[in-house]
């Protein structure tokens, strides 16, 4: 209740005591320093409406339920008790997990170091030599650039403008092929790029026609590259069946490609991932039975299986949530009539997120995730600097 002035607060009290009134806090069934359910509800919950989701902010103001005598403040002690990262599915290229007690802002921060902070190694300068393909020079640059190549990027140096490329910031691959002149198409694909570890073979025109120097090539490598011990067991390789190009009869491509290290907000061709995306994670509530024919009918409308039938004996049957992860909040079955919208409440946990991380292969997924909580860290330890 509210008054608009002092004087009215102290008559309203009195009143209300006349009148019995106690507050809402002192009510005996209000719990202390606990939300009411549909208070705790929207505070973590994303309610998913038949016409859009509700209730999607994150509480974040300390003293939001200060006059429930609820702290709402972020407490690190709480946050390290609560959070925790169960990795759920593994494959050599692919990782799904889950990562509970996290504010979305934090997640999205993961994401968004993943698609674009995380170095790689592309290609990024291609000599052509000879191109008498259909595929034009700019187009077949794109083309290599976006092949992934299978090496460890924490190996290597940026190559600034002032650098000279050397063995620990390029690697230099060559491709050169050729269709006979009788012969049906070729394919060319990504296998035929030829890693060169001693760097550039191409010489560069010199300047002066006259000089006696010894042309030089591209590169400047000091070394061989599978000299040295992290390449001589793993060498340097791309996916071997991605498509280049296609050569018609008597076409030739021969060129050298030089790839550096770069990171995904200058160009995706440097991002490490496929694709790095999560979701919150579902909840479907059946707010009351399902029985019967109705249960059939709730069963048929999801696509993806998230209910099941229970039989309860005598004939009866009721409507059960077998699989709420695999929920796709399509909606489907709160569609037709707000009868189904009463019957089930679909909802998204708020700090709970499906992560997954699909590599493109140069490192393993798992690899990239700690990555990115080391480039979070130093972030973080940046700005507590600046700000001390
Ligand atoms: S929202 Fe779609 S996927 Fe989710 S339970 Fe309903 S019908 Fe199934």
């Amino acid at each position: 209740m509210s008054s608009s002035d002092s004087g009215s607060d102290e008559a309203m009290t009195d009143a209300q005591q006349q009148k019995g009134f106690v507050s809402a806090l002192e009510m005996p069934d209000v719990p202390s320093q606990k939300l009411q359910p549909h208070l705790e509800l929207r505070r973590t919950r994303v309610l998913c409406n038949a016409d859009a989701p509700d209730n999607t902010d994150t509480i974040q103001y300390s003293g939001a339920y200060a006059s429930m005598g609820v702290d709402n403040s972020l407490r690190l002690d709480q946050f390290a008790n609560n959070f925790r990262v169960e990795v759920k599915r593994l494959t050599e290229d692919e990782m799904e997990f889950d990562m509970v007690g996290i504010d979305p802002a934090i997640a999205n921060a993961f994401r968004r170091i993943l698609l674009a902070e995380l170095p790689t190694m592309a290609i990024e300068k291609v000599l052509i030599a000879n191109n008498t393909s259909v595929i034009q020079d700019e187009v077949l640059s794109h083309r290599l650039g976006l092949i992934p190549i299978k090496v460890d990027p924490r190996l290597f140096d940026y190559l600034s403008e002032n650098d000279k490329p050397s063995e620990k910031n390029t690697i230099v691959f060559k491709l050169h092929v050729k269709c006979g002149k009788k012969g049906p198409r070729m394919t060319v694909t990504s296998d035929e790029l030829k890693w060169l570890p001693s760097g550039s073979e191409l010489l560069k025109a010199s300047e002066d026609s006259n000089s006696s120097s010894r042309a030089e090539t591209y590169t400047s490598f000091t070394c061989s590259q599978d000299s040295l011990p992290e390449f001589s067991s793993n060498p340097i390789t791309v996916y071997p069946d991605i498509i280049v190009a296609k050569l018609g009869p008597g076409q030739e491509i021969e060129l050298e490609a030089h790839a550096v290290k770069g990171v995904g907000k200058t160009h995706a061709k440097w991002s490490p991932v496929a694709t790095c995306w999560y979701r919150m994670l579902p909840e479907v509530v059946l707010t009351q039975q399902i029985e019967g024919k109705t249960a059939e009918v709730l069963k048929k409308k999801c696509p993806v299986g998230v209910f099941d039938i229970e039989d309860l004996g005598d004939g009866r049957t009721r409507a059960t949530v077998a699989k709420p992860r695999a929920c796709t909040l399509c909606r489907e079955c709160i569609r037709d009539g707000e009868e189904w919208e009463k019957r089930i409440s679909l909802r998204r946990v708020k700090d709970h997120f499906i992560f997954t991380i699909e590599s493109t292969g140069a490192l393993p997924p798992e690899v990239l995730f700690t990555e990115a909580v080391k480039i979070l860290e130093d972030k973080c330890e940046r700005v507590i600097s600046d700000l001390s």
